[in-house]
């Protein structure tokens, strides 16, 4: 599994992430995608990130 790079928390499940949805804070992307950053559950720091087309 994945292990978050600053306190080392291993990720189980999706309950020990957030998902942010970026869309409406960041106004860099347009209404067809949304972008997701995927944080730590536990410290909060930014562990990925990823663009969900629309369907
Ligand atoms: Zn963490």
């Amino acid at each position: 599994m994945v292990h978050c790079p600053e306190c080392e928390k291993t990720f189980e499940d999706a309950s020990d992430v957030e998902f942010l949805d970026m869309d409406s804070t960041s106004g860099f992307f347009t209404a067809a995608k949304r972008f997701y950053l995927v944080a730590c559950g536990n410290c909060g720091a930014a562990i990925g990130s990823g663009v969900a087309g629309a369907m």
